[in-house]
């Protein structure tokens, strides 16, 4: 693509933004898209211990309705530990926080129990930390962070009604996450794009019965660009080049949070992938056997113990004694041997090859995919 993106925004609101996007191919707009939808973290109820409930919903129902509430989330990327990456054993204030809800119904009248009854309270062990000994993750928390979203004049969201003589009383625990795990994680509510409004490039096609311009009018967007003309012949070579993005959040996070994240996301990924096949290109250009392997070096990810032995998906070529990939040290994969060569029942399910020697099936292959020879000729290294 010619030119730097360019990004013009139509609207912006707390919880929406439109915006155009120009000078990136599709697989940018739809890789955003993608991102937004199911990479960016926020916190959502993910246990539920419930005390009382003699409503009519059972259990379940209400402790799926519960994580659905979105909850503030302004920062949580900094604010806020995975659980999984905290160092406490069971939830503590950086990686959880924890709500109750107890409400019930003296009223001759059906009353509603809404995410508003849900109210935030330190963690079970008094573990409310004060400012000034505290990790710089709850330095980093707005003051509602963690509560339910409540726009002023908005409707709360609705989780049971209750009549008269019922109770629901019930304590959750709320953690970060994001929509890849589970959709309640999802900052967003909409996001859409398009593209070609004229349908020039013909990717779409309208089904109609007499009309098709009658049946199928044009959006707004199609004030945007150049209607073809009548006689305008077919462009085969054309792609598209302008998005018309809108993205609705559901008020964890802010319309244009999403976006600065989802694009810090793209950024990390594709960094990721350039490291992963980086040491790879490093060996082909003459770097020695020793270090053979992307993920495999030392220090490496896959297979630590041993420096000389070569790593996955680039091991076997034309160095010497690299073993094949996923399969020296067996560790990761299922256990067995610690020692390279030894069978394992990682390493057999991996690899045809059972002493490391020159390289056989699996991945690192001297002849196959990602370890092949023919990189050279292939694309990956120039
Ligand atoms: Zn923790």
């Amino acid at each position: 693509m010619d030119g730097a993106a360019i990004v013009r925004i139509r609207e912006l609101k707390k919880d929406s933004v439109n915006f155009v996007l120009e000078n990136v191919d599709l697989a940018f707009a739809n890789s955003l898209r993608r991102v937004v939808m199911a990479d960016i973290p926020s916190i959502a109820i993910d246990m539920v211990e419930i005390d009382a409930n003699t409503t009519v919903l059972p259990d379940e129902f209400i402790a799926h309705r519960l994580g659905m509430v979105p909850l503030i989330s302004a920062n949580c990327d900094d604010a806020m530990r995975y659980t999984r990456d905290c160092t406490c054993p069971a939830g503590c204030p950086i990686c959880s926080i924890w709500l109750q809800l107890s409400v019930t119904c003296t009223d001759d009248r059906t009353i509603d129990v809404t995410s508003d009854n849900l109210e935030v309270v330190p963690g079970p062990f008094g573990m409310s930390m004060s400012m000034d000994d505290a990790p710089e993750e709850l330095t980093k928390r707005g003051p509602y962070f963690g509560h339910p979203v409540n726009e002023p004049g908005a409707q709360p969201v609705l989780l049971c009604k209750i009549r008269k003589g019922q109770e629901l009383k019930l304590r959750c625990v709320a953690r970060k996450g994001i929509a890849k795990e589970h959709a309640k994680w999802s900052p967003c509510s909409a996001v859409s794009f398009e593209y070609d409004p004229h349908n020039k490039l013909r990717h779409t096609t309208h089904w109609f019965e007499v009309d098709e311009r009658a049946e199928w009018p044009l959006g707004p967007n199609a004030e945007e660009e150049e209607a073809p003309r009548e006689d305008q012949p077919f462009d085969f070579n054309a792609k598209p080049n302008k998005f018309y993005m809108e993205v609705e959040t559901d008020g964890s996070l802010g319309a244009q949070e999403v976006i600065m994240k989802g694009l810090a996301e793209l950024q990390t990924k594709l960094a990721n992938l350039i490291l992963g096949i980086k040491p790879d290109l490093d060996m082909i250009a003459g770097g020695d056997g020793q270090a053979a392997g992307a993920w495999g070096t030392d220090g490496g990810n896959w297979n630590a113990s041993e420096p000389a032995a070569g790593g996955a998906w680039g091991a076997a070529t034309a160095q010497d004694a690299t073993s094949p990939a996923w399969a020296n040290t067996a560790p990761p994969f299922g256990g067995g041997s610690s020692r390279r060569g030894a069978a394992s029942p990682g390493r057999a399910a991996w690899s045809s090859s059972p002493t490391g020697g020159g390289g056989g099936g699996g991945w690192g292959g001297a002849q196959t995919g990602w370890g092949s020879p023919n990189r050279e000729t292939n694309g990956w290294a120039t």
